[in-house]
């Protein structure tokens, strides 16, 4: 097991990209797996997952996956099952504190992460705790039914936002003030305005009463008054001359 273990990891190219057929040969089985049941198909699945990954990598069945992250390493054999690097306790042969006889996985798997097309940046990702619920069962399953739920939701129509009826209140309340605001600026609301009123807004701000082109400019306006006025004016005076002459 040992030296096939670390011929995976040799060969750590080779079986990615035998593993990344196989998960979408997976995925799109996935409405079959789901007809048959997931529930029902766990146990034999992780059976086979188990006789061939523990051949090939040594596989502990944790559930949770991540020799792609690993250069094909299976974490889970280091004998303190640390999933994000070595301990400090290599020797400087690389072998094991523990087991001296064994390489340290950690070395291995940068080994062969940098033989995988994207591997040395993704062993630098963080891996969460490994969760022990899981441990047993097949991670070709879960990893199969979310990738494919992922698939449906990234297919699926988006959702209309729906309005709450507090918003929708405040909406009708601001449309129906919207001139009011504009003309008496320091009324503005002391809250940020509904999204659904400014958005109306911006329509409406192209028939401002400040841009009309049917109203003068107010210098213009009250210059005529008084054109009007003085108009008026002269035609009394006017009208007095005649009156007055014999
Ligand atoms: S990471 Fe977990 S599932 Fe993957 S080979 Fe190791 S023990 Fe098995």
């Amino acid at each position: 097991m040992y030296a096939a273990r670390r011929f995976a990891v040799r060969h750590a190219r080779f079986f990615e990209r035998l593993y990344n057929r196989f998960e979408a040969l997976m995925v799109a089985l996935d409405p079959l797996f789901a007809r048959l049941g997931y529930d029902r198909l766990e146990r034999p699945v992780a059976f086979i997952e188990r006789a061939i990954k523990g051949f090939l990598f040594d596989c502990k069945m944790c559930g949770q996956c991540v020799l792609s992250s690993t250069g094909m390493a299976c974490p889970m054999n280091c004998p303190k099952n640390l999933r994000n690097g070595p301990c400090g306790g290599v020797r400087e042969d690389g072998s094991c504190e523990v087991r001296p006889e064994m390489r340290c996985v950690w070395l291995e798997a940068w080994e062969g992460a940098a033989r995988m097309p994207r591997g040395l940046e993704r062993i630098a990702i963080v891996q969460p705790p490994v969760d022990r619920a899981l441990a047993g069962s097949s991670s070709w399953l879960r990893v199969a039914r979310e990738k494919a739920a992922e698939r449906r939701r990234a297919m699926a129509p988006p959702e209309p936002t729906a309005v709450s009826p507090p918003e929708r209140a405040r909406s009708t309340l601001a449309k129906a003030f919207r001139r009011a605001r504009r003309l008496a600026p320091s009324a503005a609301p002391l809250a940020a305005e509904p999204e659904a009123a400014l958005a109306d807004q911006a329509v409406e701000e192209t028939t401002s009463v400040f841009e009309s082109p049917t109203r003068q400019p107010p210098h213009q306006e009250s210059g005529e008054g008084r054109g009007g006025e003085n108009g008026g004016g002269e035609d009394r005076r006017a009208k007095h001359r005649g009156a007055s002459a014999p």
